[in-house]
């Protein structure tokens, strides 16, 4: 059997396919084909990842594809993607338990019609569950790390539960970003609160992102990890960059903080972009700029 053979035989619930498009699969809407694409279902996971590593087949992780930037030459090896299975999710008490691929607008629409309140700043991020666990993602005050009770994972070939406070969470870090860990389920521990005001909240929050960011262009959020002292979109716009394009790529003219694709760019033109970008704000004000964006693939 080849390996498209020897992976069907794996993922049978879930699918497995050939050269896909990673600009399907990411919010940028850029990147050259992965040589495979799978989406395994839960108990998949597993016996997919041990025959990849006995195999020696390199594989990547994503999640929704919204922290990432996949070169127009694509990614070798097997892509796995969480983005449609692994949404199960449940409530016990204060306790929500879901599995890592659930979107994280599902899962604070769940908490919120269970009055269980915690999760509203992550209303509007368009990510998974598991992805922002490994980013520890956060927004108006809030980040994932004051909510999660506990973390399983897949991690060389066993699957163990970690305490959130064993999870070394920081900003925009976590443990699953050192290691390589695969997060499968994770526990959050929220509060009673009302749906009315808890929706109140929510609506309110996602009107500031309306507002404030270019949601009307393919990004992946705000491209810069916030540099100690500053905010990066302010250093961007000081530097004179606003509207600055590289090819298809641009720094928003809305937030300085994204770079969006205006609907041609490719994977070179924005990465090239964000040099350019880190040189202009490192010559003037001596700041390093550090993507928050994951990069996959090739970049010159
Ligand atoms: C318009 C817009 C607004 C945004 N606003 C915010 C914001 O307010 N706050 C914020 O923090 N981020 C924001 N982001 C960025 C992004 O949504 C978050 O980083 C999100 O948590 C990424 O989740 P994902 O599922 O898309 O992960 P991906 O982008 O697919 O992957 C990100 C990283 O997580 C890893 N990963 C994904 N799933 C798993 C898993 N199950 N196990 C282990 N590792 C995994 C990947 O390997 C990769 O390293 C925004 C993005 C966009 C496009």
């Amino acid at each position: 059997m080849n390996i498209e053979e020897q992976l069907k035989a794996i993922v049978k619930k879930g699918s497995v396919k050939r050269s896909e498009p990673m600009k399907l699969h990411t919010t940028f809407r850029v990147g050259g084909p992965a040589e495979f694409f799978a989406e395994p279902s839960y108990d998949e996971v597993l016996p997919l990842v041990s025959f990849l590593k006995r195999e020696k087949v390199p594989y990547t992780l994503i999640g929704n594809g919204s922290n990432l930037l996949v070169s127009d030459e694509g990614v070798s090896g097997v892509v796995i993607s969480f983005g449609t299975q692994l949404a199960e999710v449940e409530v016990n008490g204060n306790k929500i338990k879901a599995q890592a691929g659930i979107l994280l607008s599902r899962l604070a629409s769940f908490a919120a019609t269970n009055a269980l309140s915690g999760l509203e700043f992550a209303s509007g991020i368009p990510g998974t569950l598991g992805g922002a666990i490994a980013m520890n993602a956060g927004a108006y005050g809030g980040e994932m790390k004051d909510v999660v009770e506990s973390v399983t994972v897949l991690e060389d070939g066993e699957v163990k539960t970690y305490l959130g406070k064993e999870m070394d969470f920081s900003y925009r870090h976590s443990l699953v970003l050192d290691k390589e860990m695969i997060v499968l389920s994770v526990e959050l521990r929220l509060t009673p609160g009302a749906e009315e005001e808890i929706n109140a909240t929510v609506k309110e929050l996602n009107a500031k992102r309306v507002e404030k960011q270019p949601l009307n262009y393919p990004s992946a959020g705000s491209t810069f990890k916030r540099p100690e002292g500053y905010f990066a979109g302010k250093l961007i716009e000081e530097a004179g960059l606003r509207g600055y394009r590289r090819g298809g790529a641009q720094v928003s003219e809305k937030h300085c903080g994204f770079v969006v694709n205006t609907g041609d760019a490719t994977a070179a033109d924005i990465y090239g972009l964000i040099c350019d970008v880190q040189k202009k704000v490192q010559e003037k004000f001596d700041v390093t700029l550090e993507p928050e964006v994951r990069l996959i693939g090739r970049f010159e």
